[in-house]
């Protein structure tokens, strides 16, 4: 149920307002605007007399419920933007971001190389699979430690902050030791324990949607993550299985304006995935932009057709470039934020 304070309040009557909503064995959220506060209290379905008791307790002007099965996601409960902030850029309430580098992280050079070029081409953050979920257990898996070593002395040498996959909640430690967003794989999109457990590593999340799941699946999957304490997440629409096989999967472009009429949870696109072939990624990710999203998640490879998976639509230096300079157009005529290149 979601608690709306009445206009000036005071501190004491909100703080009553919270020990009694733990003492009923829910979970606050406080949301504090410039009308008015509200207080979500996240639990099984309140009864009319649990509302009513809310309802007659000092400085509450109503208790509503929840319409959405998601709660801590919902716009209702927070009816404002959530703004992620990295050192490089933000992202949700008008800032865009661009998180870009190869599939998967294959050797110190490799990585080097691609990182130094995103960030010259005004990329803010780093991606890079060390742990990758591979359809065939015969493909490469990724380099694993290595890998994340490799991404960290990217990091120390560009400054970009590192998104990268974690696939099972025992990783979960290891892989916030040397990341800055936890990525969760589509594959992985449904994994509960592993939500539960990045809900707590303390670390943004970038979940990426399943390519089978329903944007309300999606958002519940997010509430997973949400409801252990973790509201740093961002949700990504990267394509989903459709009858359509000239692609390799059905970028759902209208995942995002849905999305973001749902919730306050930053939105971006990962073209590369859906398009499966590089020249169809800068017009999908063009189109997600222009549809609101908040942000990229790019793959590009200083030698893609070198690469040791997703070879075909990892883009070369020269077409990210191309990418980014379109990216700067869009968002000047969209009137968003775009924050400027790294320097050093
Ligand atoms: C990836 O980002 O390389 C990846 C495996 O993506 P997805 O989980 O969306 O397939
Ligand atoms: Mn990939």
């Amino acid at each position: 149920m979601l608690i709306v304070m009445k206009r000036g309040h005071t501190e004491a009557e909100l703080e009553e307002v919270i020990r009694e909503i733990e003492k009923v064995g829910y979970r606050p959220h406080v949301s504090r605007g410039v009308e008015t506060t509200l207080v979500g209290a996240i639990g099984r379905g309140p009864t009319p007399e649990l509302m009513e008791h809310f309802r007659a307790l000092p400085g509450v002007a109503e208790v509503i419920p929840i319409s959405k099965p998601w709660k801590l996601a919902s716009l209702e409960v927070q009816p404002f933007p959530t703004v992620l902030e990295f050192p490089t850029g933000k992202t949700g309430g008008g800032h865009v971001m661009v998180a870009a580098g190869p599939c998967g992280v294959e050797s110190l050079e490799q990585t080097l190389k691609a990182a130094r070029y995103v960030k010259a081409h005004g990329g803010h953050m780093l991606r890079g699979g060390a742990f990758k979920p591979r359809t065939s257990p015969y493909a490469f898996q990724g380099l694993g430690v290595e890998g994340l070593k490799i991404l960290a002395e990217a990091k120390r040498e560009t400054g970009l902050p590192i998104v990268t996959e974690v696939l099972s909640p025992d990783q979960v430690e290891l892989v916030a030791q040397y990341a800055d967003v936890l990525q969760i794989g589509a594959r992985n999109a449904q994994n509960f324990p592993l939500l539960q457990a990045v809900g707590e590593a303390g670390k943004p999340v970038l979940l990426k949607r399943g390519m089978s799941m329903t944007l309300e699946e999606f958002l519940m999957s997010a509430e997973y993550i949400l409801s252990r304490g973790n509201m740093r997440v961002i949700l990504v629409e990267r394509g989903i299985r459709t009858f359509e096989k000239a692609t390799r999967f059905t970028l759902d472009v209208a995942a995002v304006p849905v999305l973001k009429s749902w919730t306050h949870l930053p939105v971006w696109i990962d073209p590369s995935h859906p398009a499966g072939k590089r020249d169809w990624v800068i017009p999908l990710a063009l189109a997600g932009l222009a549809a609101g999203a908040d942000g990229l998640i790019v793959e590009t490879h200083p030698e893609p057709e070198k690469a040791l998976s997703d070879a075909a639509q990892q883009l070369h230096e020269e077409e990210f470039a191309e990418l980014m300079e379109k990216v700067r157009r869009l968002a000047a005529a969209l009137g968003k934020h775009l924050a400027a290149p790294v320097l050093g």
